[in-house]
């Protein structure tokens, strides 16, 4: 029995084998072949059938984003097709008597070696093309293409770290518990995890190998350990605390339906923040008054190619029906600092966080934005759909918005689609926006404040950065006062404000923000339940000081 501590990332506890999550790192096969037309005959089938992959990819891009964000695939394929290319594997394959795989990673590498001494960065980055078209034709010869582990019991998931674009791909049906080697408590895999409501650490000094894989183990997510082959009596101690936690959730069942309302009759929202459906699931369990923030992005990650304008729509369709009059806020896209896509082509920068994210590559790229836009304007006759604007620092931007708005109503009007006007409002989560909420007010339907961005750009501290996390301090004054301005001047404009960072979840911070006169607080959904008890004891009419006086009389009592 072995315990090893890491940082808590969210509470409860799993217990369940192992199943270590190693990237994906494939080993090329390599034999000696006399049946070289044997071999050539499998390259070229492997050629065309990545050819008519990358056909099918480029025609659902540039449906979702248009023919240059399709391109990419155009590209791909006059790689396949290039007669130098073709040579150079099949010579390899003829002269060197090796089995196709081997001929076309070795060409991979001297092609690589070739582009990437090249000075011009855009000749430089095709190295990365190269290596794209033979990972695809790796895979098809392999006949391993998309094929993933699959695990039949439910499973806690070590790992050295996880993209946001792998958890996503996790089987969320299965997954007991995240317990990471490194990441951020901040990141948005972190996040993800919180959303899905389980047990999850990060910081584990753990060695994710083979050796782990298939062990018992027990995850403490309140304590932040993991102990792995627990002897009997742990095991049975954990298996009690367990159904206690079960037990406590049952009885929050009770208050589902109640309204969050103060003793001195303070009412506030409680929404839910989810990914996807399955937290829509979560969402209903808990009784969440709405979606406070769909994180749409999650829909664009982990995938080959743009999500399209029907599927798109289908999700958000299913999103605005199951909540059936509730309000459903869906995040237009926030691609960008940790969440990376492929197929976005995005260029390398040396300060992601500050860079072309969100709001931002909406704009730069317009048919990416106005697919998903088209989507929600036409989700929304289902419900009661609004949209949330990412990353907002001005009011020109809010100006650009409206105008591709305009674009995509025109648009869905010519092909006779119909449409609704879903309410919009941005993402209170820079500094600048805070510091203008006066102005920004004016122009859009509500607020919602991301404290997670917030604390990172006002503070200056990387989120990301596990070495960063003693400066990044949400309860910093800087940080609260810009929630305060922000609410005051949303309130003047007559517009609702709510917070959808985590911050919104945190218990120290609830009657701050309610004093605060916050209308609606967006919270993972496992945490809408205790939230709502925590509310509906307390009373604003005692001052704030009265209380502090009130606990240190107690106190002194006690001791
Ligand atoms: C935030 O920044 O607080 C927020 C809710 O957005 P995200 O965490 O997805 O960046
Ligand atoms: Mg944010």
């Amino acid at each position: 029995m072995r315990r090893i501590t890491g940082k808590s990332v969210y509470g409860g506890i799993a217990i369940g084998r192992i199943y270590v999550y190693k990237k994906e790192k494939k080993q090329v096969p390599y034999w000696k072949t006399t049946e070289t037309d044997r071999e050539i005959r499998r390259f070229s089938e492997a050629r065309e059938k990545a050819l008519k992959q990358l056909q099918e990819l480029y025609e659902k891009a540039e449906e979702a984003a248009g023919k240059s964000s399709a391109a990419i695939f155009e590209a791909h394929q006059m790689m396949l097709k290039d007669e130098y290319y073709i040579n150079a594997v099949e010579e390899k394959i003829k002269k060197e008597q090796i089995n196709a795989e081997y001929a076309v990673s070795r060409t991979e590498e001297e092609l690589d070696a070739v582009f990437s001494s090249m000075e011009d960065s855009y000749i430089s980055e095709r190295a990365a093309d190269i290596k794209d078209v033979s990972e695809r034709i790796l895979s098809i010869l392999s006949g391993t293409s998309k094929e993933k582990r699959k695990e039949k019991e439910p499973f806690i998931l070590v790992a050295d770290d996880l993209t946001p674009s792998e958890t996503v791909q996790i089987d969320k049906e299965k997954v007991l518990s995240f317990v990471t080697v490194h990441g951020s408590v901040n990141s948005h895999t972190a996040i993800l995890a919180k959303t899905m409501n389980i047990p999850a650490l990060i910081g584990v000094p753990v060695t994710a190998d083979k050796q782990l894989d298939g062990k018992m183990a027990i995850v403490n997510g309140e304590e932040g350990w993991i102990c792995i082959d627990p002897d009997a009596i742990t095991l049975e101690r954990y298996k009690k605390k367990q159904e206690e936690e079960r037990k406590e959730r049952e009885a929050l069942q009770a208050l589902r339906g109640k309204e969050s309302k103060t003793l001195d009759g303070k009412k506030v929202l409680l929404c839910a923040n989810i990914g996807d459906l399955k937290g829509l699931e979560s969402a209903m369990e808990n009784g969440a008054d709405g979606i406070g923030l769909f994180r749409s992005e999650m829909l664009y990650l982990g995938k080959e190619t743009y999500p399209t304008e029907e599927e798109q729509f289908k999700v958000y369709k299913t999103l605005a029906e199951t909540m059936a009059g509730k309000e459903v806020i869906i995040r237009t896209l926030d691609i960008g600092a940790d969440k990376h896509v492929a197929y976005f082509q995005m260029e390398q920068e040396e300060n992601p966080a500050m860079g072309c994210r969100a709001i931002r590559i909406c704009l730069r790229r317009p048919e990416i934005f106005k697919t998903q836009l088209r989507a929600l304007f036409r989700a929304s006759v289902y419900g009661k759909i609004s949209i949330l604007y990412p990353m907002i620092t001005s009011v020109e931007e809010i100006e650009k918005i409206q105008q591709i708005i305009e674009e995509i109503k025109q648009e869905l009007k010519e092909k006779n689609l119909a449409f609704g006007e879903p309410k919009q409002g941005i993402m209170i989560e820079t500094p600048a926006a805070a510091l203008i909420s006066d102005l920004l007010a004016e122009q859009v339907g509500f607020f919602s404040i991301g404290t997670n961005d917030l604390t990172q750009y006002t503070l200056a501290v990387d989120r990301q950065n596990p070495r960063m996390e003693e400066w990044y301090h949400p309860y910093h004054e800087a940080v609260l006062r810009l929630i305060a301005i922000t609410v005051q001047n949303g309130h003047k404009a007559g517009i609702r404000v709510g917070i959808c960072g985590e911050l919104g979840s945190d218990p120290n911070m609830t009657e701050a923000f309610l004093r605060m006169g916050v209308d609606e607080l967006s919270v993972n959904p496992g945490s809408i339940l205790p939230m709502k008890r925590r509310i509906c004891e307390m009373d604003l009419s005692v001052s704030a000081i009265e209380k502090d006086e009130k606990t240190d009389l107690k106190n002194q009592m006690i001791t």
